[in-house]
C-alpha cells in the first residue's frame, strides 16, 4: 500500500466509491479508498436495488429525483448494465389511514414534479395483476421509480476507479486516525496511510470511525434481513411495498424475486446473521398477498445494516471540529438509490465546491437545532 494520498476515503460502499467517482471526474485523481471487507462487503452488496423518488422530506426527494437522472447515463459512462427498469413503485394502503398517509405524500411530492397518483384498489389490481387485493383500499404509484441490479454498478465504479489511479485497498481495516502535521496518519491492518483530507464513507460503522476522531454523531447500525426467490417467469412490473409491516417485493432481470419485511431491532449485532423467523413471517405474507406463491421456493437470505440517523435523512457534512474531514452517513435504509447525488454532494465539499443542493437541511447541527423534518418511508 503506497502511504501518502491527497484524498483517503474510508469504506468502499456505493458511498466511497460515487464520491471518488465524482472527485476523479473533477480531476483528483490521487485518491486511496480503505476496506476492511472485500469490496463493498457492507450494505452495498446487501440490499434489495430499490429506486425511488416517492419520499416525504424534500432532502431525500431532491438527492433521488437528481440520481434517478442520472442512473439513466450512468451506465453508458461506466459501461456496464446495472439494469436500471423503471417499473415503478406501487405503496399499498390497507387501511384509509394509511392511504391518507400516501395521499398527503403524493401531494407533497408533486411540489417536486413527481407526478405521484393516488390510486384506487381496481387500479391496483391492473398493475399488480397477480395480487390479492382484498383488504387494500388503495395506494400510490410512481412509474419513474423501479430497481436496478447492485453489484455491476460497483464493480464498474470500482473498474473506472482502478484505471483512473484509484487504489481500493480490501482487507485494510483503519483502526486508528490521528493527526500530524496538518494531515491524518491512518493506521490500518496494511500499515500506515498519511492523506490530507479524509471521507468517512463506513455505513452502519461510521459512527465509529468518527469515534476515531473524538467526534460522536447521532447514528445507529440496524440489522435488515432480505432474502431472494427461485427465477420466474416475468409477473411483477413494480416494486411492492405494504405500508403496514414494511413488506416490500419486486422481481429482478432474471425473473428472481427479492423481497423483506419490518422485523424486530437487533442494535450493533452482527450484520451478517439472518434468522428462521424472517423466513417464517416473510414467507406467510408473501403468500397472504401472492397466493399463486405458496409453492415457489426461497434461494437465499442474507442481512445487513441500515444506519439509522435520528430524523432518517442522510448525513452529509464536514466532521464537526475537524478540519478536511467528512462524514456521509445515516441513509436509514435508501442510500443505494440516492449515492450518485450523494458522491456529487461530498466531491463538492471535498473540493470546496458549492454542491448541487442546500447544504444546511444534510448537516449534523440539524439535530442540535432541532430543525429535522423526519422521513416516515422508511422500508424494510
Ligand atoms: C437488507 C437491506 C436492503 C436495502 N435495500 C435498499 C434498497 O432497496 N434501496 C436503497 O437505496 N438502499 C437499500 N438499502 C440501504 C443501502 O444498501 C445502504 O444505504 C447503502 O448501501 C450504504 O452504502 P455505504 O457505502 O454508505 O455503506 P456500506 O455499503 O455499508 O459501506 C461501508 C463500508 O465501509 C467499510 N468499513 C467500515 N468501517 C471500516 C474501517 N474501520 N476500515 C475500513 N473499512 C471500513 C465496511 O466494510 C463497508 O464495506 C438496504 C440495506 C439493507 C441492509
Amino acid at each position: 500500500m503506497r502511504d501518502h494520498a491527497q484524498v483517503a476515503i474510508i469504506g468502499s460502499g456505493v458511498t466511497g466509491l460515487s464520491t471518488a467517482y465524482s472527485l476523479v471526474n473533477k480531476g483528483l485523481n490521487d485518491i486511496v479508498i480503505l476496506e476492511k471487507g472485500h469490496l463493498a462487503s457492507g450494505a452495498s452488496t446487501r440490499n434489495g436495488g430499490g429506486v425511488r423518488a416517492q419520499f416525504t422530506t424534500e432532502e431525500n426527494i431532491l438527492l433521488a429525483k437528481w440520481s434517478i437522472q442520472r442512473f439513466r447515463q450512468l451506465g453508458l459512462e461506466l459501461k456496464v448494465n446495472f439494469w436500471f427498469r423503471q417499473g415503478g413503485y406501487l405503496f399499498v394502503a390497507e387501511s384509509e389511514q394509511e392511504l391518507v398517509a400516501l395521499r398527503n405524500a403524493s401531494e407533497f411530492q408533486r411540489r417536486f414534479g413527481l407526478g405521484t397518483k393516488v390510486i384506487d384498489c381496481d387500479r391496483v389490481q391492473e398493475i399488480v395483476p397477480h395480487m390479492n387485493c382484498s383488504g387494500i383500499v388503495g395506494g400510490s404509484y410512481r412509474r419513474g421509480d423501479g430497481i436496478l441490479f447492485p453489484f455491476p454498478l460497483l464493480t464498474g465504479y470500482a473498474d473506472f476507479l482502478r484505471s483512473h489511479g484509484t487504489d481500493i485497498e480490501t482487507h485494510c481495516e483503519v483502526k486508528h486516525i490521528n493527526q500530524a502535521n496538518g494531515e491524518f496518519v491512518l493506521e490500518t491492518s496494511k500499515g500506515e496511510l498519511r492523506a490530507e483530507k479524509l471521507v468517512n464513507a463506513g455505513g452502519g460503522w461510521s459512527s465509529g470511525v468518527c469515534r476515531m476522531m473524538g467526534v460522536n454523531i447521532p447514528t445507529r447500525p440496524v440489522r435488515h434481513q432480505i432474502m431472494a426467490g427461485e427465477p420466474l417467469a416475468p409477473f411483477l412490473k413494480p416494486m411492492v411495498v405494504t405500508l403496514r409491516d414494511g413488506f416490500y417485493m419486486s422481481q429482478g432481470p432474471r425473473g428472481e424475486l427479492i423481497g423483506g419485511i419490518s422485523e424486530s431491532e437487533l442494535h450493533g449485532s452482527d450484520p451478517g446473521k439472518s434468522s428462521a423467523a424472517f423466513c417464517e413471517q416473510f414467507s406467510s405474507r408473501v403468500v397472504s398477498l401472492f397466493p399463486m406463491l405458496s409453492s415457489a421456493r426461497m434461494m437465499r437470505q442474507w442481512a445487513g445494516f441500515y444506519d439509522m440517523s435520528p430524523d432518517a435523512n442522510p448525513i452529509l457534512d464536514r466532521m464537526p471540529g475537524v478540519e478536511n474531514a467528512f462524514v456521509a452517513c445515516g441513509y436509514s435504509g435508501h442510500g443505494f438509490m440516492i449515492s450518485p447525488a450523494v458522491g456529487e454532494f461530498m466531491s463538492c465539499l471535498v473540493t470546496g465546491k458549492k454542491p448541487p443542493f442546500p447544504t444546511e437541511p444534510y448537516g449534523l447541527s440539524r439535530f442540535e437545532k432541532g430543525s429535522t423534518r423526519s422521513e416516515s418511508l422508511v422500508i424494510g
